[in-house]
């Protein structure tokens, strides 16, 4: 629409939304995606962590003794997800 549409069409993660559905090829990650009024964020201490995660973000892992984040779902905390910070960052940042 604006004269700057064209400037950000190589970079795919700057259309990314935290809105699930939005990942048409990843079922996956659009699930993992959640609103982020609808979860609670813990940021875990390098310290605190003390085991291998795997990122939905990214789908990676995130190692022991990274910083990163503790996602937890209001309606159902069993279902807690550990993000890279940067990774959440990027999907509840639009
Ligand atoms: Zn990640």
């Amino acid at each position: 629409m604006s004269a700057q549409s064209g400037s950000r069409s190589g970079l795919v993660t700057a259309t990314l939304e935290p809105v699930a559905g939005v990942f048409p090829r990843r079922k996956n990650l659009a699930e993992a995606a959640p609103d982020p009024a609808a979860v609670d964020v813990r940021h875990v201490q390098p310290y605190e962590a003390t085991k291998t995660y795997r990122c939905p973000g990214c789908d990676h892992e995130i190692n022991p003794g990274t910083g990163h984040e503790v996602v937890v779902p209001h309606r159902a905390p069993e279902n807690r997800r550990h993000w890279h910070s940067a990774c959440w960052r990027r999907i509840t940042r639009s």
